[in-house]
């Protein structure tokens, strides 16, 4: 019989081995939300402002991207801190993984993980068919609604940005979308909201294409198809050709850019096939 998901891997790497990268995660989600939170609570002002609009020490703009083209697409003229803000937060997620956002910074990862990890344990397997493609129309959609209605709709119901409103001032309503999230990714579609639907997500997605900083399936001999990345992975898609793919072209970088960087087959591979690689010739010593 088939041991539990992650257990050969934490069989030869002891448990904290097996979970490094996901505590790791936790650890950064949980804070970021820290650090917005100690300025109105203890009055220590490290990040002011909140996901989609903060300053750093009080000196560095950090705006989110998307928020700025929905505000374009609305037809409000953006401050210049408002623009070299979004050109930082822009080059951080270019160089790392645009859905490095999604796996290490979104607080609503923590919802869509849980309903996926009481998906495994409740052994549910039904989802609903929705293309993967559907977050790119959605992504569209938040970027035309500005320009006709003249105001950013999506950021009234965007629950990346009511999580963190809501942790901060008091989520009100705000549960009932979020309860929606977890619900509708436990019940009826598999990674449902940030596999499918989430438009910052699929922004993100095309920030990240050409990050240079990538996961490789390097020692990709080595698998023994136990397919426990494949049970863990956000975006298993992702996964096929780098591990399986043979032939001129299939190499063992995961380029997909819907690869959230969340390294968690890293941790679950008990054949270590997994590293963290880089695209860029000048860090050959550490490319695949
Ligand atoms: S897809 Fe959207 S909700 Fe999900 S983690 Fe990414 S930004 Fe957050
Ligand atoms: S391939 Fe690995 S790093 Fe990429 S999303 Fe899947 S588990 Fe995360």
């Amino acid at each position: 019989m088939k041991a539990s998901v992650g257990q050969e891997a934490i069989d030869k790497k002891g448990w904290l081995g097996a979970h490094k990268f996901l505590l790791l995660r936790r650890v950064s989600q949980l804070g970021i939300l820290a650090l917005f939170l100690m300025g109105p609570l203890y009055d220590i002002w490290i990040l002011k402002g909140n996901l989609s609009s903060s300053v750093l020490l009080d000196t560095i703009p950090m705006t989110d991207p998307f928020m700025l083209l929905q505000s374009l697409s609305a037809g409000h003229t953006p401050e210049l801190t408002a623009i070299i803000g979004a050109l930082i937060v822009f080059s951080f997620y270019f160089i790392f993984g645009g859905r490095v956002f999604c796996s290490w910074v979104c607080p609503v990862n923590l919802i869509t993980d849980s309903a996926h990890w009481l998906r495994r344990k409740l052994k549910i397997r039904a989802s609903t068919k929705l293309s993967r493609k559907t977050r790119f129309w959605v992504l569209a959609m938040t970027l035309i609604l500005p320009f006709i209605l003249g105001t950013m709709a999506w950021e009234l119901i965007n629950p990346v940005s009511i999580f963190h409103r809501g942790v901060i001032f008091g989520m009100g309503l705000g549960w009932v979308v979020l309860v929606g999230i977890f619900l509708f990714d436990l019940m009826l579609v598999e990674h449902g909201w940030c596999g499918h639907i989430c438009p910052l997500g699929a922004f993100y997605n095309i920030v990240g294409r050409y990050s240079p900083i990538k996961v490789s399936a390097y020692q990709r001999d080595k698998c023994d198809k136990c397919m426990d990345c494949f049970t863990v992975c956000p975006e298993p898609q992702v996964l096929k050709m780098p591990l399986f793919g043979e032939g001129k072209g299939y190499g063992p970088m995961i380029e997909s850019a819907d690869c959230t960087n969340c390294v968690r087959c890293i941790d679950v591979c008990s054949q270590d096939v997994f590293k963290i690689t880089t695209r860029l010739p000048i860090m050959a010593e550490v490319k695949q």
